[in-house]
Formats: C-alpha cells, structure tokens, sequence
C-alpha cells in the first residue's frame, strides 16, 4: 500500500519537503495544505509586489503545473485540528484529512503589539507577513498621506521603504537606542538609520507606541509615543518581530511538544509518533528557532528525505543573510551579536562614504562578519569562518570575498578598521 503524507504549511519548509518526498517515494499521496494561498510564494518578494515591481504570479518561484505533474495535491484549507492517535487532520471546514506521516511546516506570524486603542478590527492597521497582510496594505495605502511604522528590524525597514515607494510620509518608531541592535552594532545602525533619513524617513529611535487613536470610521487616526508625542497618522505598520505559528496546536486533540516552537529532535522529529515539524515553526534541540529562508529550506527537504527514508540529523547552516537597507547593500553571516562572551569587533569605515566592514572575532578565532554598502559573496566568508581562518588573515584576504559588481568593488585600502566593542541588546528580529 502506498503512503500518504500530510504537509501543513506551502512555504519555503512544506514545499522543500514534499518535493523530496516525491523525489524518493513515486507512489505516495502527498497533500500539501495551506490556509494562505493556493500556490507557494516567495515571502521575501513580498516588498517587491508592494512597489510594483513584480506581479504576484512572479512571486511563485515554481510553475502552477508542477503540483500536479509532480502528483502533488494542494489542499487550500486552515488545519483545526490534530490527532495523532487517529492519524487524522480536521479541516476548518469540518472536513477529516489522514496520514501515515504528517509535517507541520507552518511557519511564522507576525508578532502583535499590545497597547490602548489597538483591536483586531482597528482599520488602517497593517502587519507585513502574509499575502493578506500585502492585500491591507495595498488597500489602505492609496488613502494614506502619513504613516507610522513600528519596530525597528528588516520587516520594519522593508514596509517603511515600499511606503515611502508610494510617496507616504512615515515616521519609523525604533524602540532601541539604534536600529535593529539584534543584527548590527550601534555604529552600523547609525549608518542604516542615516540611510532611510536621506529617503525622507522620520526616524526616531528610543521611541516606542503608547496608545492609537481612531476616528469615526474606526480607522487610525493617531498614535501617541512613549516620549508623549502625538503623531497624525491614516496607517500604522506594525512590525515588532514574528513568532512560530504554534498556538493553534496548543488547543488540538494530541498536542506535540512545544516550547517557543514545535520541540523536535536532530533529525527534525516532533514528539508525537510520525509527525516532524520544520521552518520557522519548528524549535531546534538547542532552542533555537531559525526563522529564515535558506534554513527553512533546508530542514524541509531534511525532513522530507526524513520522513521517507532513513533519518538523517539537521546540521544548522552558518548564519547567512543579504538585504538591502533602501540603496544600502547589507551582508552579515555567521555569529555577530550572538557572539559567544569575550567576543570583540573589529570594525572598519570609509571616511567620506557610507561603507563599513565588521569581522566579529573570539581571539584569533573568526565568528561573524558584517557589511554595509558594498556586495560580499557569503559562500567565500562562510569557508572561512568554517575552515577557522585567524582574523589577520582574513583581513588580508577580505578583498577575495568581495563581488565583482558593475561599480567596481568597495575601496577597503581606503577604510581604516579599529577595535570595536561588542554591544549587546537582546532586541528581537
Ligand atoms: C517581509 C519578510 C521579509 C523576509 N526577508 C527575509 C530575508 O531577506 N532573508 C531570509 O532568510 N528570510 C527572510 N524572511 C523570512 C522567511 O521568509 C521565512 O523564514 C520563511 O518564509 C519561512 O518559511 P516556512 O516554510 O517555515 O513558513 P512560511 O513561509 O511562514 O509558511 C507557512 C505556511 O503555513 C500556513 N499555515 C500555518 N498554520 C496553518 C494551519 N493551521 N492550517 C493551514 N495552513 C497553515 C501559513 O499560512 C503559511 O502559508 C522574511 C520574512 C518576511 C515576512
């Protein structure tokens, strides 16, 4: 008899898996089930479809037809329930769906915020995690003269510039002393915040929301910062971070394990008999989550292979990551402020452009590097965080791991680098 297996989830992690599966197994059933859209997205695309820089059929990295040459079928329903003992799913709308093998790759949800005036139905409030989440900001920005944008990390940045795309006046509300203290030192976050300053941005760090306002047609009208301030404003973005897509589970019938997220163990199991989790849902055996793309990608087709074959532990990729800060190129991998103790910074800037270097080091040993301003091919540094290079010798070589890019490469003869200590917030991503 064949196999049937269950995907909750057609993100990065659901998608990952259930094409590996196929890849293994040709016989089985494979659902794959989501409650957000009918074909999987790019979620960091999101920011593109809201400047208008791609249609949202661009943001599907695969064919629609895939699914189905691939035997694969798409189940567009919310998951309710879970019972493990039965092997069965429940259906929001009331339908039962059962498996042999079941996982929950159900990602991450955007992290609310709790302050006076902020309801569920507040019109005019926006989150940037979802498609809906992009369908509520394309509707509320054309009647959006100014907005205000709160918390300080790459989903604040990215809703703040596509609003300013649209000519929106934002003021962006940075809780911390800098912006974003999880992923750059204080200088850096300097240098990021003078970045959106020079694209019209309100910056306004050390500041937090207090309480909204709304008008008659219970939309926002106005928020009030803890500084006491009050700040006219048609949307309020919020943007303090996501947390795994886990309270749903609490409430079903045979509950895994879950901590900050679903528990599993090296080879991505849950604690429930023929069920994993993987992505940004799942919670590693150290305690980490790692909620980014390249990650979840992996523990999918891990968990994927996992489930149909023999079990194989995750091995957790050095810390990568690229973004861009408005025009500011931005490169960070391996560890930075998660450094271990005794951890310091080396840190170098170019004297008339905003360009910087940061190598993150245990004495001689290199931990994490980060980049402002110009383009790095992480491949190169994650070798030799990998290969342990001492940090002089990485200094030397820093020009290796720099792309060719169309404007030449960043003049680092022309940066002078110093000792930097490592300041340390624990603010969130
Ligand atoms: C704006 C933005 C920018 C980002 N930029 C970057 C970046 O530059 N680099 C990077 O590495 N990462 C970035 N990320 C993070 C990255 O997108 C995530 O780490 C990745 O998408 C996680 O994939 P996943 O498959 O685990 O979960 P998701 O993509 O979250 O997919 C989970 C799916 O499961 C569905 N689901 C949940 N519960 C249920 C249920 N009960 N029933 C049915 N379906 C359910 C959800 O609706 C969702 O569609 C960004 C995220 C956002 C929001």
């Amino acid at each position: 008899m064949s196999m049937a297996y269950v995907v909750v989830g057609n993100g990065v992690a659901g998608v990952s898996a259930a094409l590996a599966i196929r890849s293994r197994d040709a016989r089985a059933s494979i659902a794959l089930v989501s409650d957000e859209g009918d074909h999987f997205f790019s979620r960091t695309a999101l920011m593109y479809a809201f400047m208008d820089r791609l249609p949202r059929r661009a943001m599907e990295p695969y064919e629609r037809h895939t699914w189905r040459e691939r035997g694969i079928e798409l189940v567009r329903a919310r998951v309710a329930d879970l019972d493990a003992t039965q092997h069965r799913l429940t259906l929001g709308d009331g339908r039962t769906l059962p498996y042999d093998r079941l996982l929950l790759a159900t990602g991450s949800r955007a992290r609310r915020l709790d302050a006076p005036g902020i309801t569920d139905d507040l019109a005019g409030l926006v989150h940037f995690v979802t498609l809906q989440d992009l369908d509520a900001c394309e509707k509320y920005t054309p009647t959006t003269k100014r907005a205000v944008v709160v918390g300080g990390g790459l989903i604040g940045i990215e809703l703040v510039e596509c609003l300013r795309f649209h000519g929106v006046a934002v003021t962006f509300l940075v809780r911390e002393p800098w912006y974003w203290p999880a992923a750059l030192s204080r200088q850096e976050g300097e240098m990021a915040a003078a970045e959106m300053r020079r694209h019209g941005v309100d910056v306004r760090e050390g500041a937090a929301l207090a309480s909204v306002e709304r008008d008659a047609n219970g939309r926002v009208s106005a928020v009030t910062t803890t500084a006491g301030e009050t700040i006219a404003c048609e949307l309020l973005g919020v943007c303090v971070g996501v947390e795994p897509q886990v309270q749903w589970l609490k409430g079903v019938a045979t509950p895994p394990t879950i901590g900050r997220g679903v528990k599993v163990d090296a080879t991505l199991r849950a604690s429930l008999d023929d069920v994993w989790a993987a992505g940004d849902c799942a919670e590693l055996p150290d305690g980490r989550v790692e909620s980014i793309w390249y990650s979840a990608k992996r523990q999918g087709a891990l968990a994927g292979e996992n489930m149909s074959g023999r079990p194989k532990a995750y091995a957790p990729p050095v810390f990568f990551n690229s973004a861009k800060l408005f025009e500011l190129e931005y490169t960070t991998v391996g560890a930075l402020a998660d450094a271990e103790d005794g951890a310091e910074s080396l840190y170098a800037t170019h004297p008339t452009r905003a360009l910087s270097w940061r190598i993150v080091h245990a004495g001689d040993k290199v931990l994490g590097f980060n980049a402002l301003g110009s383009r790095w091919d992480h491949t190169v540094i994650t070798r030799w965080i990998e290969e342990e290079r001492p940090v002089d010798w990485v200094r030397e070589n820093l020009r290796a791991a720099q792309f060719d890019v169309e404007f030449g490469r960043a003049p680092l003869k022309e940066m002078t680098a110093r000792a930097l200590p490592l300041e340390r917030r624990g603010a969130s991503k």
